[in-house]
């Protein structure tokens, strides 16, 4: 096996107090696309840049295909990275033609090879009849298809690409999301894809890194992050949660909606929060329930109704659309049977996640 396209050692970024960056330990696989996700202000770019080369580690390194570039006393400028980058608003040159956008950064090559590997690259992101447009003669969407092809004629080591579409409108960007995921499959390329939105990341990533306050929470599979969060942030942000007080008696969790078989790694007596998503929790009608209607949001297929709970707890359902209930109904809840749920042990800071799994249906 050789050496990963990227690895970040121990990286950390400071601005005056703020850690941007916390002591981030990443790596980026062969031909993989790793979606880097988490709220605004998570350090998303500063990962991005310290690996380009457009700012310098206070601590940690960074190596391409295991030569370190930066820390430890190494540095090697950006154009020596041999990195591609796609950014929001990196903008084409206006009065190049398409196809000369895309053949530049190809100077390297033989000026007959520039134009066939250019005409190549548009007709990857199927762009062939484009070539002889200027870039105001593109939509968004094509301009920013237009930013790959050229980043990827240059056969870079990796693909950066930081949130490239948040410039776009959301109807654009779901059919763009498709778009470029195939072209990257297709490629081959190893790209971090930066994004703030846990579908996109979801859905772009072979695989799901989640940065909170500057620190790395969790990197597994996006199925993984989804089912397994290892941390409450990680439960919320790729999804809705809510949360359940539970205590372990006899064996089992009790919580005030359903019980649970293990984990048998706890005491009896033990405390634990345990993770619910609306699709966990079922409702029906039934004016003996201890559940009471207190919001609906339309969902166009679903309803996602939240219920509260006699604790004061209150938890979220997805329902049919025929499904009505009216605010302040009175509604049973439960666990949906043979469901796999997270527990969380009360202390956030070394919080690792449990598994315990709801009752079989009787
Ligand atoms: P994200 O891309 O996830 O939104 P950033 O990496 O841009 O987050 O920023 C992480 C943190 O570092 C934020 O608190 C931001 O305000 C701060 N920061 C980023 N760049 C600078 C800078 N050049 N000077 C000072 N603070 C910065
Ligand atoms: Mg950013």
């Amino acid at each position: 096996m050789g050496h990963p396209p990227i690895r970040c050692d121990g990286l950390s970024k400071f601005y005056g107090e703020i850690g941007a960056l916390r002591n981030v330990t990443l790596t980026l696989e062969e031909g993989e696309v790793l979606a880097l996700v988490g709220p605004s202000g998570s350090g998303k770019s500063t990962l991005l840049r310290l690996v380009a080369g457009f700012e310098s580690p206070d601590a940690g390194t960074v190596a391409l295909r295991g030569r370190v570039i930066s820390g430890a006393g190494q540095w090697a400028p950006p154009e020596e990275r041999r990195l591609g980058m796609v950014f929001q608003d990196y903008a084409l040159f206006p009065h190049m033609t398409v196809l000369q956008n895309v053949a530049f950064g190809l100077k390297d090559h033989p000026k007959r090879d520039r134009a066939d590997r250019a005409t190549a690259m548009l007709s990857l992101v199927r762009l062939s009849q484009m070539g002889a447009r200027y870039p105001d003669q593109l939509s968004g969407g094509e301009q920013q298809r237009v930013a790959l092809a050229r980043s990827l004629a240059a056969e870079p080591r990796a693909l950066l690409l930081d949130e490239p579409f948040s410039n776009l409108d959301p109807h654009l960007r779901a059919g763009l999301r498709v778009e470029v995921r195939r072209i990257l499959r297709t490629s081959g390329v190893s790209a971090i894809y930066v994004t703030h939105d846990q579908e996109e990341a979801l859905f772009m990533g072979d695989r799901v890194a989640v940065l909170n306050s500057g620190a790395l929470e969790q990197v597994g599979s996006p199925e993984e992050m989804f089912h397994r969060p290892r941390s409450r942030f990680v439960a919320r942000f790729l999804g809705t949660a809510d949360f359940l007080r539970a205590r372990m008696v006899g064996g089992c969790l009790e919580t005030e909606i359903g019980r649970l078989e293990g984990p048998g790694s706890l005491d009896g007596g033990a405390v634990v929060d345990v993770g619910v998503r609306p699709d966990d929790v079922a409702m029906g009608r039934d004016a003996n329930g201890v559940g009471v209607v207190v919001g609906r949001v339309f969902r166009g297929t679903h309803y996602l109704y939240t219920v509260a709970l006699p604790s004061g707890a209150q938890v979220r359902s997805l329902q049919h659309h025929t499904a009505h209930y009216d605010d302040g109904e009175v509604v049973d809840v439960r666990l949906e049977p043979d469901q796999s749920l997270m527990c969380f042990l009360d202390d956030e800071a070394g919080e690792t996640g449990l598994t315990a799994r709801t009752l079989p249906a009787s």
